[in-house]
């Protein structure tokens, strides 16, 4: 059979783990592959990564790094650029700004964005006393002294289930957010102070050491857990239709991560379920191992 060598087998938009392990998996089978980044994402904001087998610990960046000259190296070609739409006709056409790539399969593996408050030295702890993500750093607040922040229910939820797992010295600050009195009740019976103000600095040298409130007031702490929710990197995917969650938000796809649309496979963060970085990079080699099946058949 001939090849026509202007199509790409598979497309991988976004060089988080899943894409990444796709990449790779898909190149091994001698595929032809593109993947297009536009690079940083959440990743790549990962200052340290502790709980991937195999790895005492890596930087986001470094684990990135690496997984982009292992592609490189099976033959994989990238381009640093950022995909403005997706279509599909008889072969999906994904456009960015420096041109138009058809392929049969894509893969998408985009992400998403934490919001964050607006705080002086954020940067400063970032990862380093100032945490978003109780499934990466919770551990690293064990036994310290806590701030859950958050702008919703989630981080009354948050301030219960960090006391059951790391810590008893806990206080709950909320920003513009009144709790449901039941909430309140039960977060008050497990002697979690409850505080309303708006954070805009966050205090310390080398470690945090509270946060200052724009009223004055400072919070002493020695670990914030944040939660001011997050939204998905899929603005390019406006044009086509496909199945949702219950709050329309993540993408459904089924056990080999392929969407509602035939031949496009969602991993990470975009599609429903947890988000870590070795559970994408599992995702990326199902989806490929099924992109590669179906290449089979074509
Ligand atoms: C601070 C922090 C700490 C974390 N720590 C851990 C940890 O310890 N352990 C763990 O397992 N997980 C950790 N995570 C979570 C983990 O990084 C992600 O959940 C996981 O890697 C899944 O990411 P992803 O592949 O969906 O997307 P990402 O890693 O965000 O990658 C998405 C990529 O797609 C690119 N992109 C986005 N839009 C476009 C576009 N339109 N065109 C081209 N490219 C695009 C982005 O630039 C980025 O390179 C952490 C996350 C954060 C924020």
């Amino acid at each position: 059979m001939t090849k026509d060598n202007s199509i790409y087998d598979c497309l991988i938009i976004g060089a988080g783990p899943g894409g990444l392990q796709a990449a790779i998996h898909l190149a091994r089978y001698n595929r032809r592959v593109l993947l297009v980044d536009r690079g940083g994402g959440r990743t790549s904001h990962a200052s340290h990564i502790v709980n991937y087998l195999g790895i005492k610990e890596i930087s986001g960046r470094e684990l990135i790094a690496s997984g982009l000259e292992q592609a490189q190296h099976f033959g994989v070609e990238v381009i640093k650029d950022s995909v403005t739409s997706v279509e599909k006709n008889v072969v999906f056409i994904v456009q960015t700004p420096q041109g138009s790539f058809q392929s049969r399969f894509v893969l998408i593996s985009t992400g998403a964005v934490d919001h964050q408050p607006r705080l002086r030295n954020l940067g400063r702890f970032f990862g380093r006393g100032f945490y978003t993500c109780v499934d990466c750093d919770g551990y690293l607040t064990t036994g310290k002294k806590l701030l859950v922040m958050g702008n919703s229910l989630n981080a009354a939820r948050l301030s219960l289930g960090m006391k059951q797992m790391y810590t008893d010295d806990i206080s709950l600050l909320l920003i513009d957010f009144t709790l449901p009195h039941d909430y309140e009740a039960v977060i008050r019976d497990e002697n979690i102070p409850i505080l309303f103000g708006e954070p805009v600095a966050l205090l310390g040298e080398k470690d945090l050491e509270g946060v200052h409130l724009a009223d004055d007031r400072v919070i002493k702490c020695q670990a914030i857990m944040a939660t001011f929710g997050w939204h998905l990197n899929d603005s390019f995917l406006d044009g086509l239709s496909l199945d949702r969650d219950h709050e329309n938000f993540k993408i459904l796809t089924n056990s080999t991560n392929e969407s509602s649309l035939p031949g496009l496979y969602i991993v990470g963060a975009m599609k429903t379920g947890h988000s870590q970085a070795i559970i994408a990079a599992g995702q990326g080699a199902v989806a490929a191992i099924d992109i590669n099946r179906q290449l089979l058949e074509l």
